[in-house]
C-alpha cells in the first residue's frame, strides 16, 4: 500500500467503483460495498474512509461557507471603509457574530445530517483523545509565533481583537458560542467540507488548499500588513486539525479546537 505513489496523481472527486461481487456503483474511497459489503479492491479505498469522507456533494455544499468567507473578504479589501461609520460596540458585534455562527450550524448540520451518524462515530473513540495533544501542537506554535511576530511589529489580529470584547459581555455565552458551536460550524466546512473534497482530487492539494484557505479567512482585511503576520498561526491551526481529522477523524479535530478556542476565551476573560 504506497499512499505517495498513488497520490502523484490527481483524480476524479466524484470517480466511483464497481463492486466485482454485485456490481454495484460506489464511491472509489469507501472500503466496502454499501450493497453487499464485499471488500473494495480500489487502490485508494481505506477503513478510515468510512468515518471521514462524506457524500461529494455534501462536502462540496458544506464548502460553500469558505467560498463565501473568502470572497466576502476581497471585497471588503476592495471596498474603501467610510470612516465616518461608528465602530461596532461590543454587544452588536456578540449579537452579529451569535446570529451567524446559530443560522450556519442549522445549515450545515442540515446538510451533513445523512452523514452525520457515522462522522460523529470517531467520538466513541478513544482516538479523538489525540485532540488534546494537537490542542498543545497548536499552542506551542502560537508561543513560538507569537514571539517572532510581535519582533516583527505585530499587534492583536482583528479577529482575536472582536474575540476579546464578545467575551466580555456574556462568559456562558461566548463558551458555548465561540468554544462548541463555532468550531462545530468551521470542522463541518473546512475538514469535512474544503479538505475532504479537495483531498478526494489529491491528498497534498487537499492539505495545501484547506491550510490556505483556513489562513485566509480569520484574516479579516488582505491589505492589512499587521493580518498577515497572524496568518502562520491560522494556518499552523488549519494544518493540524486536518492532520488530526484524516488520521482520528471529526471527535479529534473538533476536540482540539475546542480546547484552543475555550481556553482562548478563558484566558482573554481572565487575563
Ligand atoms: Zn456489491
Amino acid at each position: 500500500m504506497s499512499e505517495t505513489k498513488i497520490d502523484t496523481y490527481f483524480h476524479n472527486p466524484f470517480e466511483k467503483t464497481t463492486c466485482k461481487k454485485c456490481g454495484h456503483r460506489f464511491d472509489s474511497l469507501k472500503p466496502t460495498c454499501p450493497k453487499c459489503k464485499e471488500e473494495s479492491d480500489h487502490p485508494r479505498a481505506n477503513p478510515l474512509n468510512e468515518v471521514t469522507f462524506a457524500h461529494p456533494i455534501i462536502e462540496l455544499l458544506l464548502s460553500m461557507w469558505a467560498v463565501y468567507s473568502i470572497v466576502r473578504g476581497i471585497i471588503s479589501y476592495l471596498t474603501p471603509t467610510n470612516p465616518n461609520v461608528e465602530p461596532a460596540t461590543p454587544e452588536q458585534l456578540m449579537f452579529s457574530n451569535y446570529l451567524i455562527y446559530g443560522i450556519l450550524f442549522i445549515v450545515l448540520v442540515a446538510i451533513a445530517s445523512l452523514s452525520l451518524p457515522k462522522l460523529l462515530k470517531s467520538f466513541t473513540k478513544t482516538d479523538c483523545l489525540w485532540g488534546i495533544l494537537v490542542c498543545f501542537a497548536i499552542f506551542a506554535f502560537d508561543i513560538v509565533w507569537g514571539n517572532i511576530s510581535s519582533a516583527l511589529g505585530a499587534t492583536t489580529n482583528e479577529n482575536q481583537g472582536s474575540v476579546n470584547k464578545i467575551v466580555e459581555v456574556n462568559l456562558p455565552l461566548a463558551i458555548l458560542f465561540l468554544s462548541i458551536i463555532g468550531p462545530m460550524c468551521e470542522e463541518l466546512t473546512y475538514r469535512v467540507g474544503v479538505f475532504n473534497f479537495t483531498r478526494r482530487v489529491n491528498r497534498i492539494f487537499g492539505y495545501v488548499v484547506s491550510v490556505f484557505i483556513f489562513g485566509f479567512i480569520h484574516m479579516h482585511d488582505y491589505g492589512n500588513p499587521n493580518e498577515w503576520l497572524s496568518f502562520p498561526s491560522y494556518a499552523f491551526a488549519g494544518l493540524a486539525l486536518a492532520y488530526a481529522y484524516e488520521k482520528w477523524g471529526l471527535g479529534a479535530s473538533f476536540i482540539a479546537h475546542f480546547l484552543v478556542n475555550f481556553l482562548a476565551v478563558l484566558s482573554s476573560y481572565y487575563l
